[in-house]
This record gives structure tokens, C-alpha cells and sequence, in this order.
């Protein structure tokens, strides 16, 4: 029989309720492979903290999402979400799966253009873009998802002076019942300003505009909200029909769909609580479908989808570091990694497993980063077996943002590994080292020296 690990007793303070409907959280269920890979091995290979993402789980999610939009809808097409997670091998795993690309800066739009995506499959959205920006965009024969008006006066100059006619959507916002409303971004549909920067596309006739854009929020919580949405951008699709016998090609309606994260506060877990897929699908090719277009004339349905694709195909393995005592008692441990490379650790209550198996004992614990500042905290309460200096674990759902906002605040970034379908590692991002940190600083003569 083999010999039990020795756990130190422990006094415990009982707190009353906070079981809910799902039982209590058993948070704590040791994960000590990803997709055959053992951790252990993972992070003595790759060094500790360090991101793991899932081939496998992309493309399950990505075919399992295109499958239910296309069995409600018979024209569907994909855009990834280019700043949700813009490593390379990851957008590629997305383009390799059909998936076109959507950007909100420039740098975006070039690495899409480096990855092989066709100009013509690159959606261009964001607010700021420069006129170089929209030359570029109109050499590639992008569709530009126009902004504000400023952009839209701009863009007009330069298609009058290059003789072209760039292919335009606008960003449209409008009132779901979801609150507040993402009224910064695009025309407002309720008050006019759409429909107003429809007329003056269509006036000039110098842009053509194939699309209407929107992206109500994210992680929005009511598919209705996109139900209520799609009528209106299907309002607005036969305005423009019916005034200019015109019909839009396509209908983006953007991303904003939940992951299965778990919001702080919210009662359940996300795992539990959060929509399915199917009813956001539901939600929306219903409304296009009972719009009342032809059916020849039935637009296309594009959708930027981010964070729904990738969250759960994200992983950070990382290691402890040490336990103290508050001093209200509480365990306190201390993590390798902290919220600069977790960003969404502000708002999730990410899901948190040890990667070694563990006894019986659990302790409300709050885990920390090693950072030294005050907020680095990456849960404030979690229930987990004792953990000791050396112990590894892993963080799940962090495939969505966390890469892309991540900084180096006082530790640099982790490596990122991509588990293929096989099975088999790849580094995808390697470990930063001084030199990146310092890549492109500039020391003028006169400081670089001192005696002290
Ligand atoms: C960020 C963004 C998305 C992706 O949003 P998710 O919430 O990650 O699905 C899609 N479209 C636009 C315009 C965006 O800005």
C-alpha cells in the first residue's frame, strides 16, 4: 500500500452558509495533466509560471460554435477576435478552421496580413484609425467598419482622391436593455445617427457600403439582448433597402458572448450559470431569419466572437512560492504569478486546482502574486487543500485577454505553449528576458555614467 502523505492537523473557524444551490464549491479536484501533458513536466520544461493553451479545445469550440450558428442560419462566417488572443499560432489554429480575422489597430491588421489572412478577410474595426491606416486598409480591399463621422469624412477624402471606393460597414450601437450601453463606439440607432450615416454614405457615392457592424458588450449575459439587437440591425438593413434598393451583404454582430468564467459576486459558477451558446444562436438567427428579407437577399451573418472560443483553452500553471497567516488568521498563499500576466483576475473568480493529489483537509485560503503591491491578488477566497512552497497549480479559463493585456510590472512574462492534437508541446511565445524589456530603450550618453 503506498504511505500517505503526512498533513498537519489544522484548527478550523466554521463559517456559516455560503452553500448555494450547486453545493459547496469543490474547487479543488487536482488537475495534474493538460491534454495528456503532465504539469509537473510542463512547468520543469518551460519553467514556472507558464501559459498553456489547448489546440484541441480551439478547434472543439470553434467547430462546436460554427455548428450551431450553421444549423440555424445558412450563411454564416467567422472573424477572429484579434486582441482577445493574437499569438500567431493561435490566430492561425482560428484561419486553418476557416475563421477570416478582426482588428482594431493597426498592428493587428499587419500581423493578420503576415499570417496569410487575404486583405479582403480582414475586418477593420476601432475608432482610431490614422489616414495611413485606411489607405492600407483600402490597398487591401478591407472591409472598414467606420466609426464616427470623422472617420467617415476622412475615408470619403481619401477614396475621392485615390478614384476608389472602399467597401464600408458602420458600427451601429443601439439600446438592448443592457446597461450601461456601449453608446461610445459607432452611431446610435434609436436617435438617428445611423440611419443619418447611412444617407450620407449613400449620398457621396463614394463608399460602398456592403455591412452593418455591432458589438453590444461582452460577456453579456442575456442572449435576448442580441435577439433585440439583430431586429434592429435587420431594421436598418431594410431602410436602406427600401429607400436605395440596396441590400447590405452582411450582417457582423460582433462578439460579447460569455465564457465560462465566473463573474465576482455572481451566485453560481460560470461553468453552471452562464448562457449557452445555442441560445445566443437562437437569439439572433431568429430575429435575421423572421426579418422579413428575401430569401436571395438574406445577409450574411458575421460574428467576431472572442472570448467564448478561447477562455476555456487557456491555462496558467504556476507554482507556490510560500504560506503565512494573516493576521486575522487567515492562510495566506503566495503564487509565482500575479495579476500582471491575470488581468481578468479583476473580475473572475478564476477556477484555481492543485496539480498534485491532495488528503481530505481544505482551508479558505486568499492567494496572492508575488508582486509587491497591494492588489496583486489573484482570489480572494478560495477553498483548497493546504498548499506548500514547491506545490504547483493550475489556473483555468485565462485563454482570453490575459496574453494580450498582460505587462511586465515587476516580473517579466511567462513562456506560452501550445499542446497540439497529438499531444505534443510547442513553444508558441518564449520566456521574456531583460533584453525584451529593454529592446527599443534609449540611454543618452551623458546618463550612462555615475560614480557613487
Ligand atoms: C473585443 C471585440 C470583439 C470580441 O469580443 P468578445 O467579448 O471577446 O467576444 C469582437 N468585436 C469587436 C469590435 C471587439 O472590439
Amino acid at each position: 500500500m503506498e504511505k500517505k502523505q503526512y498533513e498537519r492537523p489544522i484548527i478550523k473557524s466554521l463559517n456559516q452558509g455560503l452553500m448555494n444551490k450547486f453545493g459547496s464549491r469543490t474547487e479543488y479536484t487536482p488537475m495534474t495533466h493538460i491534454d495528456g501533458c503532465a504539469v509537473k513536466d510542463l512547468l520543469e520544461e518551460y519553467g514556472s509560471p507558464l501559459f498553456v493553451m489547448s489546440e484541441r479545445k480551439i478547434r472543439d469550440n470553434y467547430r462546436n460554435t460554427k455548428r450551431i450558428f450553421e444549423t440555424r442560419y445558412p450563411k454564416v462566417q467567422f472573424a477572429w477576435s484579434y486582441k482577445t488572443n493574437y499569438l500567431n499560432a493561435v490566430c492561425n489554429v482560428f484561419h486553418q478552421e476557416g475563421s477570416w480575422g478582426e482588428v482594431v489597430s493597426r498592428f493587428e491588421y499587419e500581423k493578420a496580413l503576415n499570417n496569410g489572412v487575404p486583405g479582403n478577410k480582414i475586418l477593420f474595426n476601432g475608432p482610431d484609425k490614422t489616414d495611413d491606416d485606411l489607405r492600407a486598409a483600402i490597398k487591401n480591399d478591407s472591409p472598414i467598419h467606420i466609426d464616427h463621422l470623422d472617420e467617415l469624412y476622412r475615408l470619403t477624402e481619401i477614396a475621392t482622391e485615390l478614384n476608389v471606393n472602399p467597401r464600408v460597414a458602420i458600427r451601429v450601437n443601439m439600446d438592448t436593455g443592457i446597461y450601461p450601453m456601449w453608446d461610445r463606439f459607432g452611431f446610435n440607432y434609436e436617435n438617428g445617427q445611423a440611419w443619418d450615416a447611412v444617407n450620407k454614405i449613400m449620398a457621396n457615392g463614394k463608399l460602398k457600403l456592403v455591412g452593418l457592424h455591432c458589438h453590444i458588450g461582452t460577456f453579456m449575459l442575456a442572449p435576448n439582448a442580441y435577439g433585440i439587437a439583430a431586429t434592429k440591425m435587420a431594421d436598418l438593413a431594410k431602410s436602406i433597402k427600401n429607400r436605395y434598393n440596396k441590400m447590405v451583404s452582411y450582417i457582423d454582430m460582433g462578439g460579447g458572448f460569455a465564457s465560462k468564467n465566473t463573474l465576482k459576486g455572481s451566485y453560481g459558477l460560470g461553468a453552471d450559470s452562464v448562457p449557452e451558446i445555442s441560445q445566443y444562436a437562437e437569439a439572433i438567427c431568429s430575429a435575421l431569419l423572421n426579418a422579413g428579407f428575401d430569401n436571395d437577399e438574406l445577409p450574411y451573418l458575421y460574428l467576431e466572437t472572442g472570448r467564448a472560443l478561447i477562455d476555456d483553452a487557456g491555462f496558467l500553471l504556476g507554482s507556490v512560492i510560500s504560506n503565512k497567516r494573516l493576521s486575522d488568521g487567515r492562510r495566506a498563499t503566495i503564487l509565482d504569478f500575479g495579476v500582471n500576466i491575470m488581468f481578468t483576475s479583476f473580475w473572475y473568480d478564476h477556477k484555481i486546482s492543485p496539480a498534485q493529489e491532495f488528503g481530505q483537509h481544505t482551508e479558505d485560503s486568499v492567494l496572492y502574486g508575488p508582486l509587491c503591491m497591494n492588489i496583486d491578488v489573484i482570489r480572494e477566497n478560495v477553498t483548497l487543500p493546504p498548499l506548500k512552497a514547491g506545490d504547483q497549480v493550475v489556473v483555468h479559463t485565462v485563454g482570453a485577454y490575459n496574453i494580450t493585456q498582460s505587462m511586465q510590472f515587476i516580473a517579466l512574462r511567462p513562456a506560452v505553449v501550445m499542446i497540439d492534437m497529438k499531444g505534443e508541446p510547442h513553444v508558441i511565445k518564449t520566456k521574456e528576458v531583460l533584453e525584451t524589456l529593454e529592446k527599443g530603450e534609449v540611454l543618452p550618453d551623458y546618463l550612462s555614467k555615475f560614480s557613487l
